[in-house]
């Protein structure tokens, strides 16, 4: 079904690019580490969010 695998090749790009630019979420300045964007201090280095 040809039709059918088009759909899930789609579908599963959307899924990266969500992925990518996940609302909610920001990288600590100091180290990288994703956090939720209403964290305020780095819950890994300890780095404060501004
Ligand atoms: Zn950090």
């Amino acid at each position: 079904m040809p039709y059918f695998n088009a759909m899930s090749i789609e579908a599963s790009l959307e899924a990266v690019e969500a992925e990518a630019h996940r609302e909610g979420f920001r990288h600590c300045p100091r180290c990288g580490y994703e956090l939720p964007d209403n964290l305020v201090i780095c819950w890994k280095c300890g780095a404060v969010l501004k």
